[in-house]
């Protein structure tokens, strides 16, 4: 049983990181940022609140993020232990995981903290392009994540996307955002004692053996 939380900027590497080890441990990636775009895309009354506020690179209240995590811990899949990858983003969200939310939240095993510079996450956001099709993420700013033709996925060749909050503007006001309200949680898990920090610029294997030890050391 494992529970782990991913904790870092836009743009920090979370995403990638969850699913290479989903992949190498089946440690199953909840990405709230995922479940709210799928929302978004199947129209629900979740999706319609929270589009606004994701459009701009606001965070979307709390409330929601809470139910919405509540019933997703709650499946038969993270019973065996989780990747919350996005989750918490406020002191209020970690407060609410660490009083138990229901049960599913009690007794995570670390933090790992992907710690990058500003003008890094600038550049890895503002060139991510995903697979309108099968979802493939790439970044045209990274000669190791592009694409081999311009704008067409490598897996399944269809059309390549950007997201609505990756452009420059609404990159850096997801940044101003994050520095206000979920960067005090690094101080709140060190405090904890859960906190692991990782160098945010290292090659991503450094970061799956980093974080494989870690796993298979609790
Ligand atoms: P990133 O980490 O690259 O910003 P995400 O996919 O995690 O991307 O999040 C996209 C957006 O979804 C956020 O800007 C925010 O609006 C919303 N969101 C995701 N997770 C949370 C959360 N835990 N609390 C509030 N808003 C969230
Ligand atoms: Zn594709």
């Amino acid at each position: 049983m494992k529970k782990i939380i991913l904790l870092g900027a836009p743009g920090s590497g979370k995403g990638t990181l969850a699913e290479r080890i989903t992949a190498k441990y089946g440690i199953p990636q909840i990405s709230t940022g995922d479940i709210l775009r799928q929302n978004i895309a199947d129209g629900t009354e979740l999706g319609k609140k929270a589009k606004a506020y994701m459009d701009k690179g606001e965070l979307v209240p709390d409330a929601l993020i809470l139910d919405l995590i509540a019933g997703r811990l709650a499946q038969p899949d993270a019973n065996d232990g989780y990747m919350l990858d996005g989750f918490p983003r406020t002191i209020a969200q970690a407060e609410a995981l660490g009083g138990n939310l229901a049960e599913g939240g009690s007794g995570i095993d670390f933090v790992v903290y992907l710690n990058t510079p500003k003008d890094e996450l600038i550049k890895r956001i503002s060139g991510r392009r995903l697979c309108s099709a099968c979802s493939k993420s790439y970044n045209v700013n990274n000669n190791e994540f592009a694409p081999s033709s311009e704008g067409v996925c490598d897996a399944c060749g269809g059309g390549l996307i950007q997201r609505p909050d990756d452009t420059e503007a609404v990159a850096e006001n997801r940044i101003d955002v994050y520095n206000e309200q979920t960067l005090p949680l690094v101080e709140y898990y060190r405090n904890a004692g859960l906190l692991i920090e990782l160098d945010g610029m290292g090659p991503v294997y450094d970061k799956v053996d980093a974080m494989s030890r870690l796993i298979e050391k609790v």
